[in-house]
């Protein structure tokens, strides 16, 4: 039985008609016992704003900032265990000096920054991704680079993503992985969509950065886009589950 679905938010339940947004969150009303939980690149002040452009369902627990920070229920309390185990990890300024001489970083959004998390925007090719990789490297610095929607260079704590966060809010609950279903649509969601057991939603909209993650058997791609395609995936998760029960 699925228990927990996980939802990256742009271009995943954001990002297509409302009509289809209506339909998800109408199907949710009639799932009580599934939890909701959002898990996105976007700062907690900006997926709270965001949350509010159309009829989205309520998440029990927002991942914010690709997994450094998790809130829960609808005060948004903050897990502060979680916060306190990545100062450790962190050492924003000596990844700001080891970065200073790269000139084709993009901009740095006040607004897209994290406690835990530098966010650059602008398109990187390949070489200079590997420039700004190396940099950090030269300088010691044990960090997760993550590149996508073809725009965002995130930089967070080593091992620190969406999936860290999911596993951690698994134990928490109790859940085994066959219990949650999560849906993505970027390289910043490979990370929990590749999870090990898990239900995995591909999105028809998906970036080409995730398309070689829809040949995976756990992996279901969805033929419509957005929240409808969300919804698709989830159902079929859901039939999945109570086949395996029947058999
Ligand atoms: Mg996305």
């Amino acid at each position: 039985m699925i228990k927990m679905l996980v939802c990256d938010f742009d271009g995943t339940i954001n990002g297509g008609p409302s009509l289809g947004v209506d339909q998800f969150s109408a199907y949710l009303d009639t799932q009580p016992e599934l939890h909701f939980i959002i898990a996105t690149g976007r700062t907690l002040p900006s997926i709270k704003e965001g949350l509010t452009t159309h009829n989205y369902p309520k998440p029990r627990c927002i991942i914010s900032d690709i997994g450094t920070r998790i809130n829960y229920d609808y005060d948004l309390i903050a897990d502060e265990r979680w916060q306190h185990q990545l100062q450790t990890r962190w050492n924003k300024s000596a990844i700001q000096t080891a970065l200073q001489d790269i000139t084709f970083l993009g901009e740095c959004n006040p607004s897209h920054q994290g406690d835990y998390k530098i966010t650059f925007e602008g398109q990187l090719d390949h070489k200079q991704y590997s420039t700004i990789a190396t940099a950090l490297e030269q300088h010691s610095i044990d960090v997760d680079i993550t590149y996508s929607h073809d725009w965002f260079l995130d930089i967070t704590p080593k091992g620190i993503n969406k999936a860290s966060a999911i596993h951690y809010i698994m134990e928490k609950y109790n859940l085994a992985a066959e219990e949650i279903c999560v849906a993505g649509d970027s390289a910043n969601d490979t990370s929990m969509l590749t999870m090990p057991g898990i239900n995995a939603i591909l999105v028809a909209n998906h970036y080409n950065e995730v398309a070689h993650l829809s040949g995976l058997n756990h992996v279901y791609t969805s033929n419509a886009s957005h929240a409808e395609g969300v919804l698709e995936g989830l159902i079929y998760w859901q039939n999945n589950a109570v086949e395996k029960m029947v058999k």
